[in-house]
């Protein structure tokens, strides 16, 4: 596990290569694979990625599941590495209802991935099986929702930075609240330049600094959640208590739970997998970012149904919501 830079908040190449040379020092083996997430969308740095795992030999499978059509200098993600990963979940920025699509430019690539994808069957008149497969096939009934969703995907993705720009307009003047952004590109005049990061914004993020003071900060964390992330179907463990070892400041917690009155569905940031007891003593690369990200961050609302009124509405809870 590599942790993450400050400014796009996904892998930190610097660290990604100090990860490569510390694990053939320990183990004599590289990693097999090296795999860039585009968090919330924010592309990657993919050159410097690329480039370290061109000079070690390193196959790049990019998880651009939140970043579909977010571009990186240009190039779309999902096309730099040996494979590219998309996500087609009912939550991202296009959906199938279920399921996802691979990336391979490489025939070869594309056929063996598909015997797999298919049980694996070669072609005599029974099942024949060479190795084990799988069923990882996405539905026709669901492919014809893709092709569907493919007439919308350009209106979405504008929703998305159009919302994105509402935030950063509306929260510009909000002590203390800070809208994550892509770094800026200084462009020159010359009109054939493109900027080094244009992300999709798949999730509007926020940074909330410790010292804001939110109301009814005090009782964060006093009672225990009755329902997981994202409703698993009511299908969930009771949580044993109301706070974990790492887990966002009280009064981001205290902002959450405001908005979720206030019928606004505002989550924190994605914890960080070192954090998750479930990668215990997984080796993992750190420089403190990711988690620091996590004590302060919140997604808000941002997908297809939200109308300008909308983020207005989010943008006067929020300032509403901060004491004094
Ligand atoms: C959603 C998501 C996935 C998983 O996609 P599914 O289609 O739900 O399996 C993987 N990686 C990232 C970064 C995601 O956001």
């Amino acid at each position: 596990m590599i942790d993450s830079e400050p400014d796009t908040w996904n892998m930190d190449p610097t660290l990604l290569e100090a990860a490569i040379k510390d694990r053939i020092e320990k183990t004599g083996k590289k990693p097999a694979a090296i795999v860039p997430v585009a968090l919330y969308g924010m592309p990657y740095k993919a050159d410097r990625i690329m480039e370290i795992a061109n000079k070690y030999g390193i196959p790049v499978v990019e998880d651009a599941a939140e970043g579909f059509g977010s571009k990186y200098k240009g190039q779309t993600l999902g096309t730099f590495g040996k494979y590219g990963v998309l996500s087609f979940n009912g939550n991202k920025m296009i959906t199938t209802s279920g399921g996802g699509a691979l990336i391979t430019e490489d025939e070869d690539h594309w056929r063996e991935i598909m015997m797999y994808a298919t049980q694996y069957r070669e072609s005599y008149p029974y099942y024949q099986h060479e190795k084990i497969g799988y069923n990882y096939r996405m539905s026709n009934i669901c492919a014809g929702i893709g092709r569907g969703q493919m007439t919308v995907v350009n209106d979405h993705l504008a929703h998305h930075k159009h919302v994105q720009k509402m935030y950063e307009e509306l929260l510009a003047d909000v002590p203390g609240i800070h809208v994550h952004s892509q770094p800026n590109t200084n462009l020159t005049n010359n009109t054939n330049e493109v900027p080094e990061y244009d992300s999709n914004y798949w999730l509007c993020t926020i940074t909330i600094d410790e010292d804001v003071k939110i109301k009814g900060q005090e009782n964060a964390y006093k009672t225990i959640v009755k329902g997981a992330v994202g409703g698993a179907a009511g299908v969930i463990h009771m949580a044993e208590s109301a706070t974990t070892d790492c887990q966002p400041n009280d009064n981001v917690e205290a902002l959450r739970v405001l908005m979720d009155q206030a019928q606004i569905e505002a989550r924190p940031v994605w914890k960080p997998m070192h954090k998750q007891p479930c990668y215990k003593g997984v080796p993992c690369y750190l420089n403190g970012v990711s988690e620091s990200i996590f004590k302060v961050g919140m997604c808000l609302p941002a997908g297809p149904y939200v109308t300008d009124d909308d983020v207005r509405y989010i943008v006067e809870t929020i300032k509403s919501a901060i004491v004094g």
